[in-house]
């Protein structure tokens, strides 16, 4: 339903546009005024608009390609890629704005409030699309290409060889008993790469709170964990349990998982790393 009401919006703006740049000319304006100086500023601001929203764009993916290493491009596309084009998108929503009005040939007080309302809503319109895209399509995309990096086989640096990642039970001995409460208390994953070789081990943390997975009833990918609650304490004898809440951001829904924490001797280290 979503989907469709985005598409017919856009539909609605590339027919709406044409018909209001081209609706400017009022031949029965009394007196004729002269625009030139505001089109000319408008145009000009435009075009600043513009380059800087696509500077914003170019740096984020010349940033990103400029940065080394899997996990580090993992962190950088998790943290800031929908971001920075948020931000490049106001900027160019400004100056298309701007430039919509950068041909008016005649204007009345009237017109201005008018001109300066139809701006407004359009520009709005425009960016509460874009906001819904980047929010909840883009996210897919994303998640597709984080998926490949952080399962990109890491290369050595003893042999420059690719090293192994261990599974959950394999990496068990790896992780120090922090680590591995952790994982079972703050949503996060700790990933073990090991150099078969020469036995070195590359350890890489992914936080799961700031990841969200995709939601079993709209099939969004905002489905984030919002609380996380310890029924019982693990001990030494003893496997603890705790609740964790998620919540998804788009259609609210909530749902609950409890998951048993392992016998543990130290607990308390986990707490320093949220
Ligand atoms: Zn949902």
């Amino acid at each position: 339903m979503n989907k469709e009401f985005v598409k017919r919006a856009a539909m609605l703006m590339l027919m709406l546009l044409p018909t209001l740049a081209f609706s400017q000319a009022d031949p029965d304006d009394p007196q004729p005024q002269d625009f030139t100086q505001w089109n000319a500023m408008a145009t000009n601001i435009a075009l600043v608009c513009w380059a800087v929203g696509l500077l914003v764009a170019l740096g984020y993916y010349v940033k990103l390609s400029t940065t080394k290493g899997s996990k580090e491009k993992y962190d950088f596309i998790n943290k800031f890629e929908i971001n920075s084009l948020w931000v490049a998108v106001i900027i160019l929503i400004i100056g298309g704005c701007f430039f919509a009005n950068s041909a008016i040939t005649s204007l009345t007080p009237v017109m201005i409030g008018v001109r300066l309302f139809v701006t407004a809503a359009m520009g709005l319109i425009v960016a509460v699309i874009i906001q819904n895209l980047l929010k909840f399509y883009y996210p897919f995309y994303i998640e597709k290409r984080l998926k490949v990096l952080r399962y990109q086989p890491r290369i050595s640096p003893k042999t420059g060889k690719a090293m192994k990642l261990l599974s959950e039970e394999e990496e068990d001995a790896y992780l120090d008993e922090g680590m591995q409460a952790e994982e079972n208390v703050f949503s996060v994953d700790y990933d073990v790469w090991k150099d078969e070789e020469t036995g070195y081990i590359q350890i890489e943390k992914y936080a799961g709170h700031l990841h969200a997975l995709q939601c079993p009833e709209c099939n969004y990918q905002t489905f984030k964990v919002v609380k996380e609650e310890i029924v019982k304490q693990p001990s030494e004898t003893e496997t603890g349990e705790i609740i964790k809440h998620y919540q998804c951001g788009y259609c609210g829904y909530k749902a609950k998982k409890s998951v048993i924490l392992k016998q543990q001797t130290k607990v308390e280290q986990s707490t320093a790393t949220a």
